[in-house]
């Protein structure tokens, strides 16, 4: 079967120009948002849009395509008009999901911003449930590993997994998305055989190694446990070459789809990037 790459493309001028942007950098699969990231507001999408776009992403006979959440979204605040809104617009991506027959909508799963570990974990929890009957059939919500800082949730297989246990949701409407920066930057040693190991194995152990339905492939700006979350080119950052080697070459890995959110710059963009990481799979 032939490795699912691709990228986080850009929907400028409609979703409906997202396609032909992600054949544009070799991507056989990838990533979209579906309204601005930092805006609450969606626009219109019309039924004939999203008919458009479902006949025209079927007939490529690719994907996965995901839907990447709002930035704003966070179900761990204790702020109740903020919980209010982030479950309504989550509500929302995931309905629009669904009328553009994409597979998945995946989320940051929040920042307690000093409410504390437990309680987050607990309005996560509950807005899961409050989501549930939005999220269309053939479509899953994941939850995305992140860097850690400050009084972000879902750093380590331990507390995502908390959190979809504790849900009333089963793996069939939910799962997880490893994102290598996020879980590097958060203390995980995938740089190193021993450690990738040991990462998919404590999340095999605690949540699945098959649930985790998509990986966000990005290299790191800062080292291992800096919690800092900031993307670097594939082999140029502090998972370096060897690191991201031994990633794309691992059958566990390679199995997944891999989605880019590496930078864009005048130097290299995703096109660039996949085919570094094909590279580093045949050589
Ligand atoms: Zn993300
Ligand atoms: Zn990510």
């Amino acid at each position: 079967m032939e490795n699912k790459i691709g990228a986080h493309v850009s929907i400028a001028g409609g979703v409906k120009n997202a396609l032909d942007r992600e054949e544009e950098v070799g991507g056989n699969c990838g990533q979209v948002f579906v309204h601005s990231p930092r805006v609450w507001k969606f626009g219109e999408l019309t039924e004939e849009e999203a008919e458009e776009f479902r006949k025209d992403y079927k007939s490529r006979g690719w994907g996965p395509i995901v839907v990447h959440s709002n930035y704003l979204i966070n179900l761990a605040t204790p702020k109740p008009d903020l919980f209010k809104r982030s479950v309504d617009t989550l509500r929302e991506e995931l309905k629009r999901a669904g009328r553009l027959g994409l597979e998945y909508v995946v989320f940051h799963p929040g920042s307690h911003t000093g409410s504390g570990v437990e309680k987050g974990i607990k309005s996560i929890v509950q807005g899961l449930n409050m989501v549930e009957e939005a999220i269309p059939e053939g479509t899953k919500l994941l939850l995305e590993n992140t860097a850690g800082k400050g009084t972000t949730l879902g750093k380590s297989a331990e507390q995502l997994s908390e959190m979809i246990e504790k849900s009333d949701l089963g793996f069939d409407k939910v799962g997880v998305c490893f994102d290598t920066c996020h879980g590097f930057s958060a203390g995980y040693n995938i740089h190193e055989k021993e450690g990738l190991e040991q990462t998919i194995k404590e999340f095999d152990e605690l949540i699945g190694w098959e649930h985790v339905e998509a990986v966000h492939l990005n290299d790191s700006k800062h080292p291992q446990g800096s919690e800092k979350d900031e993307h670097a080119h594939i082999g140029e950052g502090e998972i370096g070459e060897e690191g991201m080697k031994n990633i794309v070459n691992h059958p566990r890995f390679k199995e997944k789809p891999l989605i880019l959110e590496t930078p864009v710059d005048k130097d290299k963009g995703y096109k660039e990037n996949i085919e570094k990481v094909k590279e580093l799979q045949s050589s």
